[in-house]
């Protein structure tokens, strides 16, 4: 079947949103094994994403570049430097990761100050 570009990118604005507000409700201090969740996702979503090409560019990226899982900010800053990765390679304008802040925000409206869920 033809590659059809605009389903392509609307399928990586979503996975990155989704990706980006997953990590900035990632634990501040995570426990290991919230730690070794988030990893595991992580290698397998590099094994599942639908667009090949693209899974095969985020592998290697993994090997280069593994995972940060030790704190929220490790996670989102390890993610945005990957996602500029992906910019670079096509060429899109870089995201400046210093200002990530509340960029990310997932609307659930039920996160404590702490990162905790509540009980
Ligand atoms: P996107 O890159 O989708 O970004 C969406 C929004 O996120 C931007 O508008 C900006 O507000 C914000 N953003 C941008 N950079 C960052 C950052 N570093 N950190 C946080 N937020 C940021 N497409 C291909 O054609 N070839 C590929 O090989 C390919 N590989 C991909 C690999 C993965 C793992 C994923 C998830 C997607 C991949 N894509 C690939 C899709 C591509 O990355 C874009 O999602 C798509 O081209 C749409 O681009 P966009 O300009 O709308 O912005």
């Amino acid at each position: 079947k033809l590659e059809n570009a605009t389903l392509k990118a609307e399928l990586g604005r979503a996975t990155w949103k989704f990706m980006h507000t997953m990590v900035a409700r990632f634990p501040e201090k995570p426990s290991p094994e919230e730690r070794k969740t988030l990893e595991t996702f992580i290698y397998l979503f590099g094994r599942l994403y639908p667009c090949g090409d693209c899974a095969r560019h985020f592998r290697g990226l993994l090997a280069k570049y593994p995972p940060q899982t030790s704190s929220r900010n490790a996670a989102a800053g390890w993610l945005c430097f990957v996602h500029n990765q992906v910019n670079e390679r096509l060429k899109k304008p870089i995201f400046d990761c210093n200002n990530i802040g509340d960029f990310y925000d997932c609307g659930c409206g039920d996160e404590k100050k702490d990162g905790k869920e509540e009980a």
